[in-house]
């Protein structure tokens, strides 16, 4: 059998694809690059917003055609929206087959097997809250990248914020052991990776429940001493979890990239108190100053959410002064979207949408103006680029993409056997939201 599989949403989702594709090849199934030459299409799914639903629901209703033709057997819609939307699916997807949540792609073959030896329509969403990482687990075998990897250290979340599906689709917060975590780590780096992106829902509350209890900021300094580990990101903290330490591990490593994404959502107390989340503006802004105080040259980007319910004129109008101040590397910004079995979905006070919509366009322009003044400032400048891929042009060289440690993307001219190698790149232009640079030395 030969599958095809596509993913929405987030890192976790590419690195759950990640992992699937691993289990998948050893049931002895084969990837097909498109969806016309499966006979299996699965879908690994997004639900953090109405958006991404529609997205997946669309992308559903154009598969129907290749289904009916016979052509392609057998559909399974994964992640996130299976967890949350469970049996609901087949009701307004009727071509889907095989329902399975985050935590069943080990059961995923078995799934498949039943289904075809059957005909009827399988589902295992189940919320595992007892996952035992013991070093024996699956671990992602085809990685999307061949630089930089993602590693899982944690599932699910406790926090509960009042607008987002995910403890419910993933479940509470649990640990990966730091033993199964390194053992990844030297995986990678015996496979000729040079970057772990280290990944978690809120990262900074690492290390609850473990034995013996390691915070985020030890499990760094371990992986930080993996022999060949050239350079660690991770993703997301909470601004509530984070703390000093991991300011100072930080600003103590050469090899934990100046950067953190610290996801502010709004700018104004009562709406932050609102989307249950536990700090003040002022203890946000206190901390993104002791980060730029022991690590000047540190990148923050932030998610910004635009419309909450009862959200005023003037509270949206601090959430701008507040990245004015800030003024963030990178931001996700998004709309409020009500999401079924949230807190903030019983909320009166939905903002009309070409209101919401108007509030976004401003953070996006402001935004815009921001990142343009601080990209300008890198022009001139030579910057460490992590080359993560060269791509043939019929120039005769490649056109090479890589990373600054700060994460700009840097484009600049090489060829393939720059991939992998920490260089020395002159900036010379931005482009949009990216810097075009000139290889100067390696
Ligand atoms: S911290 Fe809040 S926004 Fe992030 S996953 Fe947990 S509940 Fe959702």
């Amino acid at each position: 059998m030969r599958y095809h599989l596509e993913t929405f949403g987030c890192l976790m989702n590419t690195y759950d694809s990640e992992k699937l594709e691993g289990i998948l090849a050893k049931s002895g199934m084969e990837r097909a690059d498109s969806p016309e030459d499966a006979d299996v299409i699965l879908l690994n799914t997004c639900s953090i917003r109405e958006k991404a639903e529609a997205k997946v629901f669309s992308r559903l209703g154009r598969l129907a055609g290749l289904k009916k033709s016979g052509k392609v057997r057998l559909i399974a819609l994964g992640g996130c929206m299976a967890s949350l939307r469970k049996e609901e699916i087949f009701k307004r997807a009727p071509i889907v087959d095989v329902l399975f949540g985050p935590d069943s792609a080990a059961h995923l073959p078995q799934m498949l097997e039943d289904f075809r030896a059957t005909g009827k329509r399988q589902v295992d969403v189940a919320i595992d809250e007892h996952t035992v990482w013991d070093g024996t687990e699956d671990l992602p075998d085809k990685r999307s990248g061949t630089v930089a990897a993602s590693v899982g250290i944690m599932k699910g979340c406790d926090n509960h914020c009042t607008y987002c599906v995910v403890p419910s689709t993933r479940g509470p917060e649990v640990s990966r052991p730091a033993a199964s975590i390194l053992a990844e780590v030297r995986i990678l780096v015996a496979a000729g990776y040079r970057e772990v992106m280290l990944i978690g829902q809120n990262v900074n509350s690492y290390g609850k429940g473990l034995s013996p209890e390691t915070g985020f900021p030890a499990l760094l300094r371990m992986v930080e001493q993996v022999d060949g580990i050239g350079r660690i990101r991770f993703m997301t903290s909470h601004p509530k979890d984070m703390n000093d330490q991991l300011v100072e591990v930080m600003a103590d490593s050469k090899k934990i990239c100046p950067a953190i994404h610290l996801p502010l959502q709004a700018g104004a107390d009562r709406i932050l108190g609102m989307m249950n989340r536990n700090y003040t503006v002022d203890e946000y802004l206190g901390k993104v100053a002791r980060l730029r105080k022991a690590i000047p040259e540190v990148a923050i980007s932030t998610d910004i959410m635009a419309g909450f319910p009862t959200e005023t004129e003037s509270e949206f109008q601090r959430t701008l002064e507040i990245m004015e101040q800030v003024r963030f590397d990178s931001l996700y910004l998004f709309n409020y979207s009500p999401r079924p079995g949230t807190a903030a979905v019983e909320m009166e006070g939905m903002l009309l949408k070409e209101e919401a919509q108007s509030r976004f366009d401003r953070a996006h322009a402001l935004h815009r103006r921001i990142v343009a003044e601080k990209l300008k400032s890198f022009v001139g400048s030579t910057q460490e680029v992590l080359c993560e891929q060269a791509k043939a042009t019929d120039g005769g060289f490649a056109r090479c993409t890589g990373r600054t440690p700060t994460n700009q993307l840097v484009i600049f001219k090489g060829d393939k056997g720059l991939v992998g190698k920490t260089l020395q790149v002159t900036i010379k232009d931005v482009l949009g939201y990216n810097l075009e640079g000139l290889l100067a030395g390696i």
